[in-house]
Formats: C-alpha cells, sequence, structure tokens
C-alpha cells in the first residue's frame, strides 16, 4: 500500500518517510503538480481533512496501485500567550511567512511579554483517505518553549522548544528523541493501525 502525503513541507515529509521506514511514502506532488489548497477550517482536524480530500480527488484517476493519502495539520499553542499560534503556526508571521520568520516572532512575543520560559504543547491531526473512508487521529507533545533559538535540528519552532523531562531544545536534541516522543510519532502510530485494516 502507497502511502501517499498530501503535504510539501520537507520537515514532515522527512519525518514521515523515517516514521514508515517498511512502506512506500511519497509526497503528492510526485503525482500532479504543487497545488494551493485553502485551509480555511477552524480546527487541525478540519483543515487535515480539507487537505487530505483536495489531494485524493486530485490523484484518485494517477494512481493505479492500492494507496491511501495521509495528511498532517500541526502546530504549536502557547497557553500564557491566550493560546496562539496553534493553527495559525505556519502564517504566524505572515501569509508568505518562512519557518525562521515564525520562530523570529513569537520568540520576540515572549519577550514583549517578559516570559523566558513557558508552557506549550504541539498538536499533529491526520487524516487518512483511501478506498475505505476518511479517518482522523490526533498526537501532542507537551513542553516549554523558550526566549530564544538553540541548535538547528529538527524544523520550524524546534530550536525553541523543550519537550517535558529534557532541559535542551528539539534543535539541540538528537532526533532520534523527538522521534520517540513527537506529536507526530503519537499520531502516526494510530494513523499506522488505521492503514493496516485499510
Ligand atoms: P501546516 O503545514 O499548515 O500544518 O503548518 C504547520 C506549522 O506548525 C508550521 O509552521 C510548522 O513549522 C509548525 N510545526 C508543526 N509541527 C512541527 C514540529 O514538529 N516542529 C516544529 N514546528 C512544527
Amino acid at each position: 500500500m502507497k502511502i501517499i502525503l498530501a503535504s510539501g513541507n520537507k520537515g514532515k515529509i522527512k519525518e514521515i518517510q523515517n516514521f514508515y521506514k517498511n512502506s512506500e511514502v511519497l509526497p503528492y506532488t510526485k503525482f500532479t503538480k504543487k497545488f494551493d489548497i485553502v485551509e480555511d477550517g477552524l480546527s487541525y482536524k478540519e483543515n487535515a481533512i480539507i487537505k487530505a480530500k483536495a489531494v485524493y480527488e486530485k490523484i484518485k484517476d494517477a494512481v493505479d496501485e492500492d494507496f491511501v493519502v495521509l495528511s498532517d495539520d500541526s502546530g504549536i499553542t502557547v497557553c500564557a500567550l491566550g493560546n496562539i499560534p496553534g493553527i495559525y503556526s505556519a502564517r504566524y508571521a505572515g501569509e508568505e511567512a518562512s519557518d525562521k520568520d515564525n520562530l523570529n516572532k513569537l520568540i520576540d512575543e515572549l519577550k514583549n511579554k517578559k516570559l523566558k520560559k513557558t508552557a506549550a504543547f504541539y498538536t499533529a491531526a491526520m487524516a487518512i483517505i483511501g478506498k475505505r473512508g476518511s479517518f482522523t487521529v490526533h498526537g501532542w507533545m507537551h513542553g516549554d518553549v523558550i526566549d530564544e533559538a538553540r541548535g538547528n535540528k529538527g524544523f520550524g519552532y524546534d530550536p525553541m522548544f523543550i519537550p517535558e523531562g529534557f532541559d535542551k531544545t528539539l534543535g539541540e536534541l538528537d532526533e532520534d528523541v523527538k522521534k520517540r516522543i513527537s506529536h507526530r510519532t503519537k499520531a502516526l502510530s494510530l494513523a499506522k493501525n488505521i492503514i493496516n485494516l485499510l
């Protein structure tokens, strides 16, 4: 069974391919040109379904083998800042913002509020769409964000995120640590059970 990812985010693609080492995991851009998807859902789950559906409809006639489309909508929530940026994590510093712009904006926001270290969590919602229907799962990772970037491993907000039980950021910790405990790994483990039944 092919797993086709409804994402163009290199960090996510790498982590998902790493998780499903024994399956063929391909970005949807192997089957069609990259296209814009309007993510106007009000939750991670709604946006995950929007992405998976859009890609499934676009590629279903171009793939001849059995396949599922897997999407990931994810982000970070900082409790002391009123639960931002949440579902707007990818566009926190503007529509065309890079990961670095978003990271720097969140650091600035913590500095403005004089928060050196404060509770935060990552969420990943995934939608799985195949011939036999559509399914969703979630995973979370709790910890703290700090008002500086440390290390360059991972992607996105990882250099400012210290997972619970650690004293280093995901930018500094070995990538195997993130692979063991991340929101994405937790959601992927649940998705795997579903994919195995399809
Ligand atoms: P999406 O592609 O619309 O789901 O946006 C995800 C956003 O959340 C991007 O800005 C990512 O940088 C951020 N994000 C999601 N998962 C992670 C992660 O595992 N590490 C760091 N940033 C993440």
